[in-house]
């Protein structure tokens, strides 16, 4: 039989795996102990009220041939896009409808759209989310990094040189927890505009920006709408893990409004949509009672990752994100590798983090923590994460 050899070229996908194999094996040698997890990439909290309500109030519409709905429009119910535009417009960046596509989540379109560049020449951070590298190993891509270090504070500029199809940019950044400033930005638009390349950008975690300075869209950079397609996504932002809905947005700018048109051709032919109750439950979100819960909930989980961030000071360990980003990346601690610090945090605090070495090879000898554990849970793995740190540094 021949199978596609791009995906036989897929390297088995062992991080998680791992993890949840050391987790239960150290869980049945020691039942009695409560292991708590710092590795959490899912959120914990419920669904808001409002989307709640909005997703009632759908289903009883459903229930009725009067108000029931089959087939919805092809880029997602207008209703939806308009709002997506509102939310845009209230951070200063000006969209056509036709430009946003609602989406099932952002993970699916930012691997889905390499397919409409052919055979590309790709350029990823590293440390990455994993689902970037996969996707363009499948692609049969070609992949270039650009790497995150501290000298950089994880936020790598444009090379000096080369010529890229595709650039993926995260931030803020899943696993860094890095923002790229407006002006950092402006170094990619102009490079990517500069070599005729184009930026995935990825803004899963926009919600999570609380300093007013930081740009929460590539739009808010000049040139981006020429350049630049935005993946965002209801998942972290308003616990739709489960629920699935998120919007990309593919300016017209692009190519004279080609990769608009592909894009609209490729997903009304191989996407089936996001279903009505959840584009009204996302339609939700974004009104007014809507983002008041939001921002209530990013408070919640933004208080997780002050407590973790202060435990890291607090012991003197270097470490990023954790102020605009649920996400904190520490050094471990006395040198140790991933892996070293993964086994020595959960047999010796019982605490579950995320080794950075499974996020690519500049991430060996650093970890990832994530704020959407429960509150009372933190506190605790934050105090025991600070003693173990002390005691080994
Ligand atoms: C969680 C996440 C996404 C979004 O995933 P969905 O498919 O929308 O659930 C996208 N990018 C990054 C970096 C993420 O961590």
């Amino acid at each position: 039989m021949k199978l596609n050899s791009n995906y036989l070229n897929l390297k088995e996908s062992y991080l998680f795996a791992e993890i949840a194999h050391r987790v239960g094996a150290y869980k049945a040698s020691h039942p009695d102990e409560r292991v708590i997890s710092l590795g959490i990439g899912d959120v914990t909290l419920p669904l808001t009220d409002s989307a709640v309500a909005a997703l009632r109030k759908a289903v009883d519409e459903q229930s009725r041939a009067e108000t029931f709905r089959g087939y919805g429009p092809e880029r997602g119910y207008a209703f939806l896009r308009d709002a997506v535009c509102d939310y845009y417009a209230d951070k200063g960046v000006s969209l056509d409808a036709e430009e946003i596509f609602v989406s099932d989540g952002a993970k699916s379109d930012l691997g889905n759209m390499p397919e409409l560049f052919g055979n590309s020449r790709v350029l990823m951070p590293d440390p990455v989310y994993p689902a970037y590298y996969d996707v363009n190993v499948m692609a049969g891509n070609e992949m270039h990094f650009a790497e995150g270090t501290v000298d950089n504070g994880f936020l790598p500029a444009p090379p000096e040189d080369g010529r890229f199809d595709i650039i993926y940019l995260c931030s803020p950044s899943n696993p860094t927890g890095a923002v790229y400033s407006a002006q950092q930005l402006k170094e990619w638009v102009d490079f990517a505009r500069a070599t005729d390349a184009v930026i995935f950008f990825d803004a899963a975690y926009e919600s999570f920006v609380r300093d007013g300075n930081l740009p929460t869209s590539i739009y808010l950079v000049e040139g981006a709408k020429e350049c630049a397609v935005e993946f965002c996504s209801f998942s972290k932002t308003a616990g739709f893990t489960g629920l699935r809905c998120g919007y990309t947005v593919v300016p017209k700018g692009i190519a004279e409004g080609k990769l608009n048109a592909l894009w609209n051709r490729r997903q009304t032919t191989k996407f089936n949509g996001v279903p009505y109750i959840v584009q009204r439950a996302a339609q939700a979100v974004l009104t007014a009672e809507g983002r008041a819960e939001i921002g209530r909930n990013v408070g919640y989980y933004m208080q997780n990752a002050t407590v973790i961030h202060n435990a890291l000071q607090d012991a003197g360990i270097t470490h990023t994100g954790g102020v605009n980003s649920p996400y904190v990346w520490m050094k471990c601690p006395a040198g140790r590798t991933s892996w070293e610090f993964f086994d020595e945090l959960l047999t010796r605090a019982q605490v579950v983090g995320t080794p950075g070495v499974g996020f690519g090879k500049t991430g060996e000898g650093w970890f990832r923590l994530t704020a959407f554990g429960a509150h009372d849970d933190t506190l605790v793995a934050a105090e025991r994460l600070n003693a173990l740190c002390r005691s080994l540094s």
